[in-house]
């Protein structure tokens, strides 16, 4: 088989404690992990036999119809094929362009 697993790099994955997870946004997580990463960096630096570590939040997106909120994805010819508003916008922008090009 051509296809192969390699181990290209290693990192390492930290959970904060749970009450930075208790908002149901996850921007409001995000500004919670990062509140709590610069408590924990203080914490660390106070500890002079720890080598300096470094966390960070990594915000993770994916792109959605802001119409139906699924998946974002389109056809061969750019058309959104999730829902009808995002094709009757879709169609709409299509035709303002066309309006631009021959004005
Ligand atoms: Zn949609």
């Amino acid at each position: 088989m051509a296809k192969k697993k390699v181990l290209v790099d290693v990192e390492i994955i930290c959970e904060p404690p749970s009450h930075t997870r208790w908002f149901s946004a996850l921007e409001n997580q995000a500004k919670e992990m990062e509140s709590w990463i610069k408590e924990f960096h203080e914490f660390i630096r106070d500890h002079r036999s720890q080598d300096p570590v470094n966390l960070e939040v990594r915000r993770i997106y994916e792109d959605r119809c802001e119409f139906c909120q699924r998946f974002w994805e389109v056809g061969d010819d750019g058309c959104p094929i999730c829902c009808d508003e995002a094709v009757k916008e879709w169609d709409n922008s299509r035709a303002e362009h066309k309006l631009q090009l021959e004005a």
